[in-house]
């Protein structure tokens, strides 16, 4: 990495905050990785994992998610969730801190019932095969084409419609998109760009796809409404106030409300107005296990240096 600014503002100064961004993340998702266990409540875990990257000064990318077995991605545990993990379950954990606008953005499967090795490698093997690949000039539909051909070459299919995406400071979810297959968009990845890699896989009776579930604890900001409650304009406020460029969780809202119907109730009308956009649990099509890797790293000329370690 040099030390001019590159385009897109990872400089020396702001590599330095992606590198502690990125360490923090790393640290949370293993910290999730030792407690989640056949009995072990869900809740408990996003509460304390979360609470670990606020207390080391961070602030939250967005919500920790703990998506089980044939839910892909999105899901994080209601106000009063009373979810707990089983013996035979395959759960994401997904996750980043943030710092000054600065997002990491990492994720490990954890196998409780350890059945399911072949589907951990197949992503754990397509990340790492991607992560050698990256360079100035890599094609995203490149990198996507050996992520399809490494989770093949362990007898399952790639998630198409998920994928890795470039981070911008205060934007997740950038304007480049990197497949999980090959596509046929042409655009190159760029020495300093920001990007997660996010290899999602299940096996060959799934379809390869996912699509929205009926959970929804996860929103973003989009703009202001004419509500008509003041329990809603009241949680409009405070998530302007803190959420206005990360995804939150419902349950961070706990406190504005007073009850759980006023929260969700609230949540619904802004949503409904167009304040609020769902981020609902993406569930595999064909109803099949899921697991996915995921690094955050920089594009360097020759290689690329992964944050999220
Ligand atoms: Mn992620
Ligand atoms: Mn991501």
């Amino acid at each position: 990495m040099n030390e001019e600014k590159t385009e897109n503002g990872t400089g020396t100064g702001n590599e330095k905050i992606l590198e502690d961004v990125g360490r923090i993340s790393y640290k949370a998702i293993m910290k999730a990785k030792d407690i989640v266990k056949p009995g072990a409540k869900a809740l408990d875990i996003a509460e304390s994992i979360e609470k670990f990257v606020l207390d080391s000064g961070f602030g939250l990318a967005f919500p920790l998610n703990l998506s089980i077995n044939s839910e892909a991605a999105h899901y994080t545990p209601s106000l009063d969730d009373d979810r707990v993990f089983g013996e035979r379950d395959v759960v994401k954990i997904d996750f980043g801190a943030e710092k000054e606008g600065f997002y990491g953005d990492c994720a490990v499967t954890v196998d409780l019932s350890g059945e399911n090795q072949n589907l951990l490698e197949a992503t754990e093997s397509a990340l790492e095969n991607a992560i050698s690949s990256i360079k100035d000039g890599i094609k995203a539909k490149e990198v996507g084409k050996i992520i399809e051909d490494s989770i093949k070459k362990f007898g399952m299919i790639p998630i198409r419609n998920l994928g890795g995406h470039s981070v911008e400071k205060n934007n997740l979810h950038g304007g480049i998109f990197i497949p999980n297959y090959e596509d046929d968009n042409e655009t190159e990845l760029k020495e300093g760009m920001v990007v997660a890699i996010e290899p999602f896989a299940t096996i060959s009776s799934g379809k390869g796809f996912v699509t929205d579930g009926d959970l929804c604890e996860i929103y973003t900001y989009v703009e202001d409404t004419q509500t008509r409650s003041q329990i809603s304009r009241n949680i409009l406020a405070k998530i302007k106030e803190r959420y206005a460029n990360e995804p939150f969780a419902a349950r961070w809202l706990a406190e504005m409300a007073g009850s759980k119907f006023a929260l969700y109730s609230g949540i619904q009308e802004l949503v409904k107005t167009g304040a609020l956009k769902r981020n609902p649990v993406l569930v595999e099509t064909g109803n099949k296990i899921v697991s996915q890797s995921e690094v955050l790293l920089i594009v360097e000329k020759d290689s690329c240096k992964v944050m999220t370690k």
